[in-house]
């Protein structure tokens, strides 16, 4: 019997992941999405996009032989978190708490596409550099005008997903109404591979460790501020920018890190929670195209590698008289995936919920909970699980 071929639209992370894994299962992968190598940068630059991978994905990416392709002087592992509430709160969570070397790794998103790609490459994984932008009876067309007809069909495409309208696979969303500002900092004292939150009440700040530059110590910020803060700062020209942003992490982080200063182009992203139906006969939806939740736990992502991971071994693992794109199998990939899927959005939105709601009695309730989270072994070994899947 001749392989069957899977078409996978979208050559971000997730769908260069996806390519990769069905290759080396021995389908017959192919790619369609545009064909951009990530800039080559000195060892004093950054991509400004970085990610908390967790050891779930760490070890699926070691699978897919692309780990150990990564540049590891830009590559910083999380050894520790800190996360402080808006008064007394605090939680310090410790890899060897949970008998882990690291929670997390971080990474560039320039340096996973370059890894990714390169393999995709060597793999001999067809390519075709045009756009998704029909499904009729099962068949694709391209922007191009070119007509694939695989025998199943991934939307790795993002959260606009071309694929997730086409197939008419259902999808609820809502804007969080913030956004999550991010930049690269300097800062006057080492974060010795300490992740760090902050839970201010009206905002949530994130400093990433991430390797020393030549003018000093480096963490990557991801800031979630409201719509209207993350607009008026970003318009601001540059040296005030960069001065009020300044000012306010000093506040914010009580001196932690000493004196923060900007070291890198800023951007702003529009936070959403979003979920789907993720699959449709001969369709299947994985990552962004399929889910999104907020950043504040540095998830998203991982979450996607977890689409990829499962769909390799639902489809890897189906009777051999099943056809990959058969609504069967497809039904115990989304089965497979709805309660990690849900579990996260939960807990990102509640998390959000707590920390967005200003009454007193909110405030008090979630700063003893820190507190008592802080003091109890059993509690803390939970959440370290969490924080590495
Ligand atoms: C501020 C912020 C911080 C975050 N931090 C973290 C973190 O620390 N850890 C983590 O795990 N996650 C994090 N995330 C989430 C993470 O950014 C996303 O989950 C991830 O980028 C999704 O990758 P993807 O490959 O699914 O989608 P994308 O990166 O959006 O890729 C989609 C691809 O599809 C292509 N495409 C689009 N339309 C078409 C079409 N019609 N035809 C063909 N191709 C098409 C695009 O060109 C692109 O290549 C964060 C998100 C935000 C906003």
């Amino acid at each position: 019997m001749s392989k069957e071929s899977i078409l996978v639209c979208g050559s971000g992370i997730a769908g260069l992941a996806m390519a990769l894994g069905l290759a080396r299962a021995g389908f017959q992968a192919s790619l369609l999405g545009p064909r951009t190598p990530p800039k080559a940068l000195g060892p004093d630059v950054y991509h400004p996009r970085v990610y908390a991978i967790s050891s779930s994905s760490q070890a699926l990416l070691d699978r897919l032989g692309v780990w150990n392709m990564l540049d590891m002087a830009r590559v910083t592992p999380v050894e520790a978190m800190e996360v402080y509430g808006d008064a007394s709160g605090a939680v310090h969570l410790h890899a060897w708490q949970a008998a882990q070397t690291n929670l997390a790794w971080i990474v560039e998103s320039g340096e996973l596409e370059r890894v990714l790609q390169q393999a995709v490459q060597v793999f001999g994984i067809v390519w075709h550099a045009e756009r998704f932008q029909r499904l009729e009876s099962s068949t694709v067309f391209t922007d191009t005008g070119r007509a694939l007809k695989p025998d199943l069909l991934v939307g790795a495409d993002g959260a606009q997903s071309a694929v997730r309208k086409a197939a008419g696979i259902s999808h609820k969303s809502r804007a969080y109404g913030d956004q999550g500002v991010v930049v690269h900092l300097t800062s006057e004292l080492p974060s010795q591979n300490v992740a760090m939150q902050w839970f201010t009440g009206e905002s949530i700040l994130a400093l990433l460790p991430m390797p020393d530059t030549s003018d000093g110590h480096q963490v990557s910020m991801v800031w979630s501020v409201p719509d209207d803060m993350a607009k008026t700062l970003l318009a601001l020209p540059e040296s005030e920018r960069n001065q009020q942003l300044e000012t306010r992490l000093l506040a914010a982080t009580g001196g932690r890190l000493g004196r923060l200063r900007v070291r890198s182009p800023m951007f702003g992203f529009p936070l959403f929670l979003e979920s789907s139906g993720m699959v449709a006969p001969g369709v299947a939806l994985i990552s962004d195209a399929a889910h999104r939740v907020h950043p504040l736990a540095g998830q998203g992502l991982n979450l996607g590698l977890g689409d990829v991971h499962d769909l390799l071994n639902v489809l890897t693992s189906k009777e051999s008289y099943r056809r990959v794109g058969d609504t069967r199998v497809l039904s115990r990939y989304r089965r497979a995936r709805a309660e990690p899927i849900l579990a996260m959005s939960m807990t990102t939105d509640g998390l959000h919920r707590l920390f967005a709601n200003r009454t007193a009695a909110a405030s008090w309730g979630r700063n003893t909970g820190m507190q008592m989270v802080d003091r109890i072994p059993f509690l803390k070994r939970m959440l370290i699980g969490g924080a590495g899947r």
